[in-house]
């Protein structure tokens, strides 16, 4: 259902950026607009061929993967299905060059493994859209592009470089923005040019979300809503997993609980942390006030190491901002979000009178070496997480690999399976240490060092 416009008078950009709000926002994903309320299913009696915690795009895709393939399959979920990062993202999806500069990645890796992680990256990309044509869910899924700001000339540079590796490496193209053309692409003087990868693409990550919760459904999957799972014990042969609805057998398990791991199940547990990401959605607008703002209609983000990411609604004509979490007050507070205000005018002055009708945050799943991983635990439970804030493609492909393997299919082979997914001594304690990590980042932002 659409949000009803009419009645609430709406802060604007300029009050939430004072940090003088407390309501008048609705503190939910503009992207949950869509959703209509269900009731949760009953725990099935019968085993199942494979249990899958988590029923975000990771869960999904492997439940869809395993359905179709005649297995019985259900998904259990601790909240309402859909519940994190996968119904409160961006909706931005990139290709090839995911976390690391092409000369780093290489560095790291070697040549060889490099360049195959990067096609990986790009077939994530084509696989979505493969998906989401086949299986006709109507998600806004388009080519839009992605322009990204360089904060300093000298990231300028860096980035023209970069985008020349990722061309060499990975046959990704894209072109660069001089600052002087670059109201071509926005209408903002706050960067020193940009580049754009013109097939990096956008959907509405609600939208996407229930048309695979409904293909899910129609394959025969059973999707539990309010079951959180507090323990898998291992029956030998089998699982039993354990939720406050009662309990489930299943032959198999996938753990896919990216940014929302808990101690449930401690192998995983270890190795993600959980990183706190804000977006905020302006009230509707006049359509060619949002042209005006993105002309090259496109995803944005910066090079800022603590980065923002907008982008145009493409189901209304709204401004999604997104940023890092504050930390100064509760989320459902508006007033946490002042920082994403402030953000977004700086790059967007003559938005101050603008509306705010949304707030939300999300976790982000990160792992110690900022590449994902899916593999089998050492108690023989299969996982696929560790998106590191650039999810969508990822957890898509993770998804539909994980069953795969599950299933002993050849196919579920990547390039992320052999790779060792660290733990650290200090993970328990890594989420505390993430405000100060990010202060420390804004700092080097502001002073480039
Ligand atoms: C604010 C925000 C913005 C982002 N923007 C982008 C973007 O623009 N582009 C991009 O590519 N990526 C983005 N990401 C990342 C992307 O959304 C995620 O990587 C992706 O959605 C992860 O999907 P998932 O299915 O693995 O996990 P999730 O969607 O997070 O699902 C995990 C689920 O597991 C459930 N769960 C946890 N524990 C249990 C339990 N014990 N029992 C049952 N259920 C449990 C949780 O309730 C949750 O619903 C963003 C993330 C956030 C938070």
């Amino acid at each position: 259902m659409p949000e009803p416009l009419s009645a609430l008078p709406r802060p604007t950009i300029a009050e939430l950026a004072a940090g003088r709000v407390r309501s008048g926002v609705a503190m939910k994903p503009w992207w949950w607009e869509v959703f209509a309320d269900a009731a949760p299913a009953s725990l099935p009696a019968h085993p199942v061929d494979v249990a899958i915690v988590g029923s975000g795009f990771t869960g999904l895709v492997a439940a869809l993967t395993l359905a179709r393939a005649g297995r019985s399959v259900a998904v259990l979920e601790a909240g309402r299905s859909g519940f994190g990062a996968s119904t409160r993202n961006g909706g931005q999806i990139g290709s090839g060059n995911q976390k690391f500069r092409v000369k780093t990645l290489i560095a790291m890796k070697g040549q060889a493994k490099a360049e195959a992680l990067l096609r990986e990256g790009v077939a994530m990309l084509e696989h979505i859209e493969a998906l989401i044509r086949d299986e006709g869910i109507a998600c806004h899924f388009t080519r839009s592009g992605r322009f990204r700001g360089a904060m300093r000339p000298a990231h300028y540079e860096a980035m023209a470089r970069d985008m020349e590796d990722l061309y060499h490496h990975a046959g990704v193209t894209s072109f660069m923005v001089p600052r002087a053309e670059q109201h071509r692409e926005i209408a903002s003087d706050r960067f020193c040019g940009g580049s754009v990868l013109p097939d990096d693409a956008s959907l509405h990550p609600g939208l996407y979300h229930r048309g695979l919760l409904e293909r899910v459904r129609a394959a025969g999957g059973i999707v539990l809503d309010e079951a959180e799972v507090v323990a898998i014990n291992d029956e030998n042969p089998g699982f039993s997993l354990v939720t406050p609805r009662g309990k489930l057998a299943a032959r198999e398990v996938i753990v896919a609980t990216n940014g929302y791991t808990r101690h449930f199940e401690r192998y995983t547990h270890r190795r993600i942390v959980p990183v706190g990401s804000a977006l905020i959605a302006t009230g509707a607008m006049a359509p060619e006030r949002i042209t005006a703002l993105m002309p090259g209609g496109r995803m944005y983000g910066n090079t800022a190491r603590v980065f923002s990411y907008f982008r145009a609604a493409p189901d209304a004509p709204r401004l999604i901002w997104g940023g890092r979490m504050g930390h100064n007050a509760p989320q459902t507070d508006p007033r946490a979000y002042a920082h994403l205000a402030r953000d977004l005018l700086e790059t967007f002055p003559q938005m101050a009178d603008a509306p705010v009708s949304h707030a939300w945050s999300g976790r982000i799943g990160y792992t110690f070496d900022e590449f994902p991983h899916l593999g089998r635990t050492p108690a023989g439970i299969h996982y696929a997480m560790g998106y590191c804030g650039t999810g969508v493609s990822r957890a898509t492909w993770f998804g539909r690999k994980i069953a795969l393997q599950v299933m002993g299919d050849p196919e579920g082979a990547s390039e992320f399976t052999e790779m060792r997914f660290p733990s650290h001594p200090f993970a328990a304690v890594a989420p505390m240490t993430v405000p100060a990590f990010e202060a420390w980042y804004r700092l080097r932002d502001r002073f480039d060092f």
